[in-house]
């Protein structure tokens, strides 16, 4: 095993990559980390005022499913119109704005139908560079911890897929972020949802309760489930950032059956799991994650996929197909690995993988 033979090179490492991880850190990123910002509300209420017109379905992902089988449901229709105005300003911060391709409105270059699914340039490139990405110290009872823990992995994923997307010779504009603390709303929903954190790509914002997913996640203290979290729905922003998500729901929205609908769902959220994997073996040296911090994020892998098992679906023997939209705990826990150990984008094409691969 690459990581169990490496371990020890690994804790060495870490220690001396996080002393000079934390210098540079402290150079490059002389600029405060985003802050809540007073234009924010604005912000996402112009962005929801683009999605409006609604021929085009609320771009709501699926929500990740919360552990141990509890009630964090399916993705709900979009509310796309509802904005309540007297809702409390949830935290929000946009991402810093040097950050942006300058070539970032040029949206030529990002492909389109099959080819974004199928051949997708970003497959092509070199894994994602290992870059310095010390995280802070997490207590989960404290939601701005949790905060300032979800911006400094936000920051790192910022500047990986900026760079990967450079690389790719495509377009790329980083996720807007709100950790929210109280109450709020989006393009696609309102929070806080059964859904305790998920992807909105009419405001290409990724939403994460700091308090509700600690909750769903039952009190689980360790950051990497968190940080896997966040990569998760930053996955889905780098799907849409690459024109696959556009492809995508079309094609899901045309499939005939139920059937044939959860498995286009299933290779987008598998993929997206691989896709976190593949940033999160990046910076596994800087961050750092050790070895039981890579097995509790392959358990957690399995328990945010589809319950499949006799014992957590109660007396029934299988999901019924028409809750089958994350994968298996086998499969969920297969595409993290193989994101994790080989880091680029091209491990993760779940589009052309045999079907038992996304089951
Ligand atoms: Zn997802």
């Amino acid at each position: 095993m690459r990581l169990s033979s490496r371990s020890a090179l690994h804790a060495a490492l870490a220690v001396v990559a996080l002393l000079l991880a934390t210098l540079v850190w402290t150079v490059v990123r002389a600029e405060p980390a985003p802050q809540p910002s007073e234009t924010s509300q604005t912000d996402r209420a112009d962005q929801a005022g683009q999605s409006t017109d609604s021929t085009e379905t609320p771009a709501d992902e699926p929500a990740f499913p919360r552990p141990q089988g509890q009630d964090l449901g399916a993705a709900e229709p979009g509310q796309q119109d509802q904005h309540s105005p007297g809702g409390a300003g949830p935290d929000a911060a946009t991402p810093d704005a040097d950050a942006a391709d300058e070539d970032s409105n040029d949206d030529t270059r990002r492909p389109s139908g099959a080819e974004a699914l199928l051949d997708n340039p970003l497959y092509g490139t070199e894994p994602l560079a290992p870059r310095p990405c010390p995280v802070p110290d997490l207590n989960v009872h404290d939601s701005t911890s949790m905060e300032t823990f979800l911006n400094a992995v936000a920051d790192c994923l910022d500047d990986a897929w900026s760079t990967q997307f450079a690389r790719a010779d495509l377009p790329f504009e980083p996720a807007n972020r709100v950790f929210w603390s109280e109450p709020g709303t989006s393009p696609c929903r309102d929070y806080p949802s059964a859904a305790g954190a998920f992807y909105c790509r009419a405001s290409s914002g990724i939403y994460i309760g700091t308090s509700d997913v600690v909750e769903k996640w039952l009190g689980e203290t360790n950051g990497v489930v968190y940080a896997s979290l966040l990569s998760h729905e930053y996955a889905h922003h780098v799907q849409s950032e690459a024109g696959l998500l556009e492809y995508y729901h079309d094609q899901r929205s045309e499939a005939p059956t139920t059937a044939e609908r959860n498995e286009w769902t299933r290779r987008s959220e598998l993929q997206a799991d691989c896709l976190a994997g593949v940033f999160l073996g990046s910076i596994a040296v800087t961050y750092p994650l050790d070895e039981d911090d890579v097995q509790v994020l392959l358990e957690d892998a399995r328990a945010t996929a589809d319950d499949t098992s006799a014992a957590g679906r109660g007396e029934q023997d299988e999901l019924d197909e028409d809750e089958r939209t994350h994968g298996t705990a086998d499969n969920s826990e297969y595409w993290t690995h193989a994101g994790f150990t080989e880091q680029r984008p091209g491990a993760c094409n779940t589009w052309t993988a045999d079907e038992e691969l996304v089951q």
